[in-house]
């Protein structure tokens, strides 16, 4: 599809919209100084400023033989430019074709033009304005063409984000600790995950180094003043460790850092097949107050296909074991559109997790990333449809609802099917928060291990600066004094904002 820009330079935002529309489409852009539209499909964009302080946006879709265009007006101030003046002609160019696409195809995208990570961030903007929850709502749908439904959603996870957010301190900071190790590798995956079994022989190594890098990391955040709030053990599959080396990460923690202004410790067990109750205890004496166990889906037919080694029945043991064991705060991840799966089929995966009453439920859409075996596997995988996903997340959503739980995160990845969104709910009280922290980069994240980045926030300020260790097991532990070395960075930025 031939993408052509006439009278601004949008050339990012366009592409994205195209692919929000035609998913799948390589897009070829072009200015049209290089020659007219071509019969063939193509994407017209125009802007013309006019006189009277206003701008037209002109958008004209040809897909398979048939052409339609769009319109629309947009009054800007006088002598407006600059980034400003760009966000009116993005969102008028979008609104219109928006308006072309659903003349041709009927479609009508949930999330209307909206194509970023964090639409969240406009519903907490509007909120912050003043704006009455329903008048927020109004304006998403208004503006952007966001289905009343996603727009209720981003307002109603701003709200419980913003009241989380607010108790954040300039001097506020989380630690992420990574462990990028898997019993097996699940199909969808294309994180940096290694075997556990391949990778036995460098495990002691790399928990012994990690517990240096974990002393030396608490070490600089006592030296800076700043106060932990969150950590967070993910990866991977932490429980991939043994009970001995969870404890003896755990214990380094407790010792390097000053906890008192703790409000949530977080061990992401993830896949059941790994969790015994040593595991459990270790868990819970070494401080942390919430675990995630990750089923995905309860269809034991899916979970042998997309590679996870594990059963559903795995999954009722393991939670039971976790709430023998004391934990009070149980979260549960769940992927919806997984290859063989329907509405049908979700709605029994639902029936089982609210049966076991986890305090929070995360719903993510499957994401289908480039290098993950489901996509390099080839075709014969991809039968779920984005329709089908939608009603997925929205009986999701409504059964969440009548059962307690509220959202409190929202964000949308690259490639997810139908372009959909990935839901943290929660019941009161027991939303995750170092989820929220990350994402809306509330403040500075020390993170340590191999794959781990460190996200510095300005005290009182949006400036972030990151901080990369070495992806590999291997290299973390080849060039460990590197990564230490690397650690000064942390020190540097506060320093130039002292
Ligand atoms: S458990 Fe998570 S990190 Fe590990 S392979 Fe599966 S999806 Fe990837």
């Amino acid at each position: 599809m031939k993408l052509f820009l006439d009278g601004h330079d949008l050339e990012y935002e366009m592409r994205a919209l195209c692919f929000a529309f035609f998913p799948g489409e390589p897009v070829e852009c072009q200015n049209t100084a290089a020659g007219g539209c071509p019969d063939d499909d193509f994407v017209y964009t125009k802007i013309k400023r006019h006189a009277d302080n206003k701008i037209s946006a002109l958008v004209c879709v040809s897909k398979g033989g048939v052409r339609k265009c769009a319109a629309e007006r947009v009054r800007v101030k006088p002598n407006e430019r600059g980034h400003e003046f760009d966000i009116q002609c993005e969102f008028a160019l979008g609104r219109a074709m928006y308006r072309a696409v659903a003349k041709i195809t009927g479609f009508r995208h949930p999330w209307g033009i909206l194509t970023g990570i964090r639409p969240v961030k406009l519903a907490r903007a509007r909120l912050s304005a003043g704006m009455a929850p329903d008048m927020a709502a109004k304006d998403l749908q208004k503006q952007f063409y966001t289905s009343k439904e996603k727009a209720e959603l981003c307002v109603e996870a701003g709200i419980l984000e913003e009241q989380i957010i607010s108790l954040s301190q300039p001097n506020s900071a989380s630690l992420y600790i990574s462990i990028p190790f898997c019993p097996s590798r699940c199909l969808y995956c294309s994180f940096i995950s290694h075997d556990v079994e391949k990778m036995a022989k460098l495990l002691p190594e790399y928990v012994r180094l990690m517990c240096e890098e974990i002393e030396k990391t608490g070490e600089l955040a006592t030296e800076l003043g700043l106060r932990l709030e969150t950590i967070y053990i993910g990866g991977g599959t932490p429980t991939s460790l043994s009970a001995r080396q969870l404890s003896d990460i755990m214990s380094c923690v407790k010792k390097s850092f000053k906890l008192d202004w703790l409000r949530e410790y977080t061990v992401e067990a993830g896949r059941p097949d790994t969790i015994t109750r040593e595991k459990l205890d270790a868990i819970i004496d070494g401080g942390a107050t919430r675990i995630s166990i990750n089923p995905q889906t309860l269809n034991d037919d899916i979970l042998r296909a997309i590679g996870r080694n594990h059963t559903s029945a795995q999954v009722f043991e393991a939670f039971a074991q976790a709430r023998q064991a004391g934990f009070k705060s149980i979260n549960m991840d769940l992927i919806a559109g997984l290859p063989g799966d329907t509405p049908q089929g979700f709605s029994k995966t639902l029936d089982g997790v609210l049966s076991l009453d986890p305090e929070a439920i995360t719903v993510h859409t499957l994401a289908m990333k480039r290098s993950s075996r489901l996509v390099t596997s080839g075709g014969g995988y991809y039968d779920a449809e984005a329709r089908d996903v939608n009603l997925m997340l929205s009986e999701a959503r409504s059964r969440f609802k009548t059962a307690g739980y509220r959202p409190y995160y929202l964000y949308r990845q690259k490639n997810t099917l139908g372009g959909l969104e990935n839901v943290g709910f929660a019941k009161p009280g027991f939303e995750g928060l170092y989820n929220i922290f990350i994402m809306d980069e509330t403040h500075t994240i020390l993170a340590v291990g191999a794959g781990a980045v460190t996200k510095l926030r300005q005290p009182h300020g949006d400036k972030i600066e990151r901080v990369f260790n070495f992806k590999y097991p291997y290299e973390y532990i080849g060039r460990f004094s590197e990564i230490l070395d690397r650690k000064k960075k942390v020190k540097e930025f506060y320093a130039s904002y002292n």
